[in-house]
């Protein structure tokens, strides 16, 4: 098994060890990719895949509106299906745990939720101190997205819902 790097993002910048893909964490590593990229093909928006197919249904059934906040996320959808940005969009969704482990939760709709990328972000690189500041900020609440990490995975690993 190969050993996934370590340290801190090139462009986070704020000293917190987390997983490296050519020196930036993933959030950034893809942001930095799509700059690079050109305009994506009309071939390319349509490919889908099981976790993606699970992302657009739950989109279709949503408010288009983060679940944290309530910020509306309709611009990443108009920017992903007009080919201008990729990345952004599948950021505006969070599994509420680890794909590699959680596996069978990995393409379904209530293995994740709807948010804004900064929320994602916030989650899976910040601190709980910078996440209290946006919740001042904001006046919101990342409560709802760690009891649903919590209730996923008592039914994941207790009650077996998904085996
Ligand atoms: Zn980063």
């Amino acid at each position: 098994m190969i050993k996934q790097k370590t340290g801190v993002c090139i462009d986070c910048d704020n000293g917190k060890i987390v997983p490296l893909i050519a020196k930036r964490c993933q959030y950034h590593y893809w942001k930095h990719r799509d700059s690079l990229k050109k305009k994506k093909t009309v071939e390319e928006t349509k490919s889908s895949s099981p976790q993606k197919d699970a992302m657009m249904s739950l989109w279709e059934k949503s408010n288009k509106k983060s679940e944290i906040s309530g910020k509306n996320l309709i611009k990443f959808y108009h920017d992903y299906i007009t080919g201008k940005e990729n990345h952004q969009f599948f950021w505006c969704f969070a599994h509420f745990l680890s794909k590699k482990t959680y596996t069978k939760l990995k393409c379904r709709e209530d293995g994740m939720m709807l948010l804004h990328p900064d929320e994602h972000y916030l989650i899976d690189n910040m601190t709980q101190k910078d996440r209290e500041l946006y919740e001042k900020k904001n006046n919101c609440s990342f409560k709802i997205f760690y009891d649903k990490q919590a209730l996923r995975k008592k039914e994941y690993n207790i009650d077996k819902k998904y085996d």
